[in-house]
């Protein structure tokens, strides 16, 4: 199907990219040009259109606003030395995407629509994805239920939009992190798989508290025992005993990462021990205090690999050596050199627009 053909595209007046500083970037506070948005309703997803990026106006009554109807999506876009465009395995985020919308009784968005959509957006906005490792344009692709009627129960009117915001590289500091064990961040049955926006807001006051104590972040644990080690709300999370990889596995409490299925592959051909399993507090705890535990990451779209510098819990705090061979470097660099077109691609991860 021709791209073009399908969207139409009102064009914007003036660009406003001469007016952004593209080396002092705040995550996510600046947007492109143009924005793709898809409207469903009468039971179908409407022409497309991409406009200039700017408010869009719902009703106060939208159901979104109420009941927290809405998915989204994180991908990114690449640029390598010779100005070409490339995305990171975005049929994984498509497919996510309508993961996540089922659980949430929202339409799926068809998949034409999406990658041409992206692919539109994309070529009109090159401009936008500069050069130079860890240089990115942020894509967030969403959905909400824009129906103007209270009452609880699934939209018949939505809106899909995808929207992008360039991104520098992201250096989080030293983060050390907190072993949940009051809150949780989704239990058996629940949503936690989906990207569903929910999710996040559950966490702010959690996350909060653990920023007073001096954490910049939570290990979410099971909800039933905080027995298990999860995830980290935004990133999965691995560890490292000896010279074995550990990470948590896939379930509905625990959102099915991109970056972590690829680290899991790059393990398994750089023959990297690697198991997925449970991993449980009182094991990392114990590894720690027998100066087994190398390392703990996570992994993510936003900032690819997280390496965490230490973890409390019940009081009890451990910090984490620093290693010149580390896995996470490691995997940094391989996923890196893949998404910026450096090294080859055996799996065919790296789509070029
Ligand atoms: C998006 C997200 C991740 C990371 O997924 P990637 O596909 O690797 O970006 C992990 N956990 C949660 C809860 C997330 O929302």
């Amino acid at each position: 199907m021709d791209s073009s053909s399908e969207i139409s595209i009102i064009p914007i007046q003036q660009s406003k990219i001469n007016t952004v500083d593209f080396n002092n970037l705040a995550f996510g506070t600046v947007f492109s040009d143009y924005m793709f948005e898809c409207d469903y309703k009468e039971g179908e997803w409407q022409p497309p259109v991409i406009k200039p990026y700017g408010n869009i106006s719902l009703a106060p009554s939208a159901r979104v606003f109420h009941y927290g109807q809405a998915v989204f999506e994180g991908m990114k876009a690449y640029k390598d030395n010779n100005d070409d465009v490339f995305l990171f395995r975005p049929l994984e985020n498509f497919n996510r995407i309508n993961k996540s919308s089922k659980r949430l009784a929202i339409p799926e968005f068809p998949e034409s629509y999406f990658l041409n959509g992206l692919k539109t957006l994309l070529n009109l906005e090159k401009d936008w994805v500069k050069k130079g490792i860890g240089n990115s344009l942020y894509i967030r692709p969403f959905v909400i239920a824009t129906q103007p009627a209270i009452s609880a129960s699934p939209a018949d009117e939505y809106k899909f939009m995808i929207v992008l915001s360039p991104a520098q590289a992201y250096y989080a500091g030293e983060v050390r992190v907190i072993f949940a064990q009051e809150y949780s961040r989704s239990a058996n049955g629940g949503v936690g798989f989906a990207k569903a926006a929910g999710n996040y807001a559950a966490q702010f006051y959690p996350t909060k508290l653990a920023h007073e104590k001096g954490f910049q972040q939570i290990i979410w644990t099971d909800a039933n025992t905080h027995e298990y080690l999860e995830e980290a709300g935004t990133m999965n999370i691995f560890f490292r005993i000896g010279n074995k990889l550990l990470t948590a596995p896939n379930n509905d409490r625990i959102l099915d990462g991109i970056t972590r299925k690829s680290v899991i592959q790059l393990a398994e051909d750089n023959n990297i021990d690697v198991e997925v399993r449970r991993i449980s507090v009182a094991e990392i705890k114990d590894a720690a205090r027998k100066g087994e535990l190398k390392e703990i990451f996570g992994s993510g779209t936003a900032t690819v690999i997280n390496p965490i510098k230490g973890f409390s819990h019940d009081d009890e705090s451990f910090e984490l050596p620093t290693l010149n061979d580390s896995y996470a470097d490691l995997f940094k660099e391989k996923l890196m050199n893949i998404q910026y077109n450096i090294s080859e691609d055996p799996y065919g991860w790296r789509m070029k627009i």
